[in-house]
């Protein structure tokens, strides 16, 4: 299978030649049509699978088409259990999204809030976050969900083992109903399918 055949745009088409990626691995060929045709996805798959680029690239395709975020607003937002792995995503979005007039921004705990608020400031297309960064952040007024379109929780077995579903229900009941998400897990434990049931709605299930 080639990537041509995914119904990507030409802009991320060359961005995952330069990455040299000859075809999709079996999570993307499965998620990239579904999260292309607006449905909500709940995957089961490892690091290594390349399930970032999984939701990537279609959620810049999706993102690519829309309004342009007002200030403060955020049109994506990708929840992360750690630092580290917001930054890792975050350095994918800007990657694959390099071609594209599209912006995008990490936050986590541990460093400076006010320059996390200055980025914000200007509305992001992608915002790349740990949970207790974005509460801070929401409760400081200086981000808004109003143009929120996509959420995805990116290794969400983790963030449950950490700790951190009572932040994802407070984040949950700021984001418009009206939304398409998409989750991530290594495992689909009982725990995430509880978290399941009250997030995505008749879900692709996708296992790798
Ligand atoms: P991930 O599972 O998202 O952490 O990705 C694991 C690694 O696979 C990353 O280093 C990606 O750059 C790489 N990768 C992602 N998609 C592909 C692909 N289609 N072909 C080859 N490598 C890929």
């Amino acid at each position: 299978m080639s990537f041509d055949l995914l119904g990507l745009p030409d802009s991320l088409l060359k961005a995952v030649k330069e990455q040299g990626y000859t075809e999709p691995s079996p999570i993307q060929a499965q998620a990239i049509p579904a999260i292309l045709e607006g449905k909500d996805v709940m995957a089961a798959a490892q690091t290594g699978t390349g399930k970032t680029a999984g939701f990537t690239l279609p959620l810049l395709t999706l993102l690519e088409k829309g309004n342009r975020p007002k200030p403060n607003q955020v049109r994506a937002l990708v929840l992360t259990p750690t630092r580290e792995l917001a930054a890792q995503v975050h350095a994918s979005v800007a990657t694959y999204g390099k071609n594209m007039p599209l912006r995008s921004a990490v936050v986590f705990g541990g460093v400076k809030i006010n320059p996390q608020m200055q980025i914000l400031r200007q509305g992001v297309d992608v915002l790349v976050a740990t949970p207790g960064r974005l509460i801070d952040l929401y409760n400081q007024n200086a981000v808004s969900f109003k143009q929120l379109e996509v959420l995805i929780l990116d290794e969400a077995d983790r963030m449950l083992d950490m700790g951190f579903i009572h932040d994802i229900k407070r984040i949950l009941a700021v984001l418009p109903k009206q939304r398409q998400n998409l989750l991530f897990s290594a495992t689909f434990s009982p725990d995430i399918r509880r978290l399941a049931k009250g997030l995505v709605n008749n879900p692709v299930e996708i296992s790798v």
